[in-house]
């Protein structure tokens, strides 16, 4: 088949835009997402659109085509994007729109772009507690609901009053915490459902000693993590507590011998093994298929298979496609 042949309405971003309904945010053919994303590889979306505000997002969703695939992105630090790039509609939330953070007595409410980090600091500077984990997790709170974020004995979950939610088919809601199945780097609600804002349970705290507290954390991450590296944090979950090795994922990285390990330029991490770093060439395929060769080998070792944390999507560049360990190892 010719390259012109395989061209389906999907392939040619202005014809996809000619079909999406109009809307106040802006749509963008052939927009690079992968240099969003904390790797800084990977490829285009066919289109990426940036809504102007919850209602415009609600309208987008209403009225496209049912069988145009549409994804959403937040600042990409737990997304690998493949080199063939992401078919469809890329949402990425502007912060201007959804990124305001307030507080009511207890209750703090953050949109879906903002970032973390900056919920913590200004939980802490407003002396309400229990947010402070947050402050090393370099993501969204889109993204953190996705995930359930967490870190230093703390969790999304733990605090997640409600969450105010876009339906598939463009209906807002709210919907209380127990409705998202949040579990271990886990949400139950469906993919294509997109967060809006979230509303959290805090204490009341000191705010000097909440400060104190945000900056211990940033000297411990510091210290542990190559958080100044390309990379998309914790590659793999943690297995279960009677895993060969324990139930952390980088005992069992470290005994199968790939710390350090490398495929093009992308490298397991020398300082935290469950970290994959892009030294500066990789490109997304070296990336997963470095994840990959791990996967493989630990299970070689250990009979342990670690599922993916970081979020792989789109398409391979044409011929270079990853073979999941699964295949290689006749699973
Ligand atoms: C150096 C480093 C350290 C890290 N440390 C931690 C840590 O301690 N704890 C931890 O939990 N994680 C950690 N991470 C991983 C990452 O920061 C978290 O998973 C974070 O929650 C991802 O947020 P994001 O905005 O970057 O999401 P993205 O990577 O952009 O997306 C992740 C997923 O969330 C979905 N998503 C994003 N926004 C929305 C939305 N508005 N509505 C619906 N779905 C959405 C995406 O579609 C995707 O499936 C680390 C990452 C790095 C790079």
């Amino acid at each position: 088949m010719t390259a012109a042949a395989a061209l389906t309405p999907l392939d040619d971003p202005q014809a996809l835009i000619d079909v999406l309904p109009s809307v106040r945010g802006r749509y963008k053919p052939d927009h690079p997402v992968g240099p969003l994303t904390w790797f800084r590889v990977g490829g285009k979306a066919q289109v990426f659109f940036r809504p102007e505000d919850p209602e415009d997002l609600a309208h987008f969703l209403r009225n496209r085509p049912a069988d145009v695939p549409v994804s959403i992105l937040g600042v990409g630090s737990n997304t690998l994007i493949r080199d063939g790039g992401v078919a469809g509609v890329v949402i990425r939330l502007s912060s201007k729109a959804f990124g305001s953070i307030s507080i009511d007595g207890s209750r703090l409410t953050a949109g879906a772009a903002a970032l973390d980090a900056t919920v913590a600091k200004t939980a802490a500077k407003a002396g309400r507690a229990g947010l402070g984990f947050y402050v090393g997790v370099p993501g969204t709170i889109g993204g953190a609901l996705r995930m359930n974020a967490g870190a230093h004995g703390g969790d999304t979950n733990q605090r997640l009053v409600s969450a105010r939610v876009i339906s598939p088919d463009g209906v807002l809601q709210d919907l209380p915490a127990a409705d998202l199945g949040l579990a271990y780097r886990h949400c139950a609600l469906p993919a294509d459902w997109l967060f809006v804002s979230a509303t959290f349970e805090t204490e009341t705290g000191d705010p000097e000693a909440l400060h104190a507290e945000l900056l211990a954390i940033q000297s411990q991450r510091e210290q542990t993590q190559p958080i100044r590296e390309k990379t998309g944090g914790s590659t793999f979950k943690n297995p279960p507590e009677d895993a060969p090795h324990g139930p952390s994922a980088w005992k069992h990285v470290h005994a199968a011998g790939c710390r350090g390990l490398s495929v093009g330029g992308a490298q397991v991490s020398e300082q935290h093994c469950n970290f994959l770093i892009n030294t500066g060439e990789a490109d997304a395929h070296d990336i997963e298929q470095l994840g990959e060769t791990v996967r493989e080998r630990v299970f070689r070792d250990s009979g342990l298979l670690l599922h993916w944390e970081i979020r792989r999507v789109g398409r391979f560049a044409s011929g270079r496609a990853v073979r999941p360990a699964e295949e290689i190892l006749g699973l």
